[in-house]
């Protein structure tokens, strides 16, 4: 069985959760600000003095999540290193290799976690002031005199909640440039450490067994840092460059060569490693499982549906508005209860269970 980053996926869901908790709190905390004492004439200007204030309090909302990201980083990159190490051990185990315990594993999860953290802790400033940025925005939309003509301000309050919330504290670029929302971003981070993780646990166990060789298996969907590299055979150490298999040579490529410059295993990478023995092992270039994969992302997409909804409803400025983001919260869920009856292996069982490598 090959070690997949997109195992790492299930472990950053998690993760990705606690960061949606957080963010409910930090949008009602601005909601509830903005809501306090709306009738009054001198409104605007009380809430734009209010404003340290409210950047004390979500600075410390914000140091809270740091906290608990750190734990729950550190045992996700713990756990995704384990399961590649399981893996490992798995394939030992079938082809009659007695399995080593990797000398460098605590050092591995530590540095991944620590890399995984940088990226997720420069996140904070920029919730900060995303949500800083909307509050004064707010105000100043719902204060404005040309749009009181026509809307009352607790609507235009509303709208501009809606619009510039609604859909989470965004305004986070990746090295890309890529835009992301606060959940996305950590959760990418996230993935992408624990796949690092799961595969670092699967080859540093190889390589403590005596097995240099392994070969990348391309992700469920396309890769473009990996699919160059699909079905060729790769060295660990990068001391070995050819083997015979079969009576033929095999040329090998060290790991490092491959990996340098983001190549293989880059960022958003899904793709998977499996052993690769001389004259046994027949690299399946095939990509693993794509259904199982589609139906992931399926769960995925109405589990944001969910989550955009409870947004809506904790910016709710009247109880009409909340209470219609509370039926849309009820459908998104019963969405997700159909979408898990009809594929009932996606909590069960990990779906990279069902995935065999050729051998
Ligand atoms: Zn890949």
């Amino acid at each position: 069985m090959p070690a997949s980053p997109e195992h790492g996926a299930r472990l950053a869901a998690q993760v990705a959760e606690l960061v949606a908790d957080a963010e409910l709190v930090i949008l009602r905390r601005v909601r509830d600000r903005l809501a306090a004492g709306m009738d009054a004439p001198a409104w605007a200007e009380t809430k734009l003095a209010e404003l340290q204030q409210l950047r004390a309090a979500l600075t410390a909302d914000l140091a809270a999540l740091d906290a608990d990201l750190a734990v729950a980083v550190n045992e996700t990159i713990r756990r995704a290193y384990t399961t590649g190490q399981a893996i490992a051990v798995g394939d030992l185990d079938d082809a009659g290799v007695r399995p080593g315990l990797p000398a460098a594993q605590l050092q591995s999860v530590r540095t991944i976690s620590a890399d995984v953290l940088a990226i997720v802790r420069g996140a904070s400033p920029v919730a900060l002031r995303a949500a800083a940025d909307a509050y004064q925005e707010v105000v100043a939309r719902a204060s404005s005199s040309v749009l009181l003509g026509a809307q009352t301000r607790v609507q235009a309050a509303q709208s501009a909640l809606d619009d510039l919330l609604g859909r989470g504290i965004t305004g986070f670029r990746d090295t890309a440039g890529r835009n992301w929302t606060l959940e996305s971003y950590v959760e990418m981070a996230t993935r992408t450490g624990a796949g690092r993780a799961a595969i670092s646990g699967h080859l540093d166990t190889l390589a403590a067994s005596g097995q240099d060789l392994f070969y990348p298996i391309p992700g469920p969907r396309a890769c473009p840092s990996c699919d160059a590299w699909a079905g060729k055979v790769l060295s660990i150490s990068g001391g070995t460059t050819s083997v015979v298999a079969d009576g033929r040579r095999v040329d090998v490529t060290p790991r490092d060569v491959a990996t340098a410059d983001g190549h293989l295993f880059g960022p958003n990478c899904r793709c998977s490693t499996g052993i690769y023995l001389p004259g046994i092992t027949v690299p399946n270039v095939e990509r693993p499982d794509p259904a199982g994969y589609e139906a992931g992302q399926e769960q995925r997409r109405l589990e944001r549906g969910v989550r955009e909804w409870k947004r809506r409803e904790v910016l709710a400025l009247t109880p009409e508005a909340a209470r219609s983001a509370r039926l849309k919260v009820s459908d998104w869920q019963a969405r997700v209860r159909d979408h898990l009856d009809a594929h009932t292996d996606l909590r069960r069982a990990p779906r990279r269970e069902q995935i065999r490598s050729a051998r």
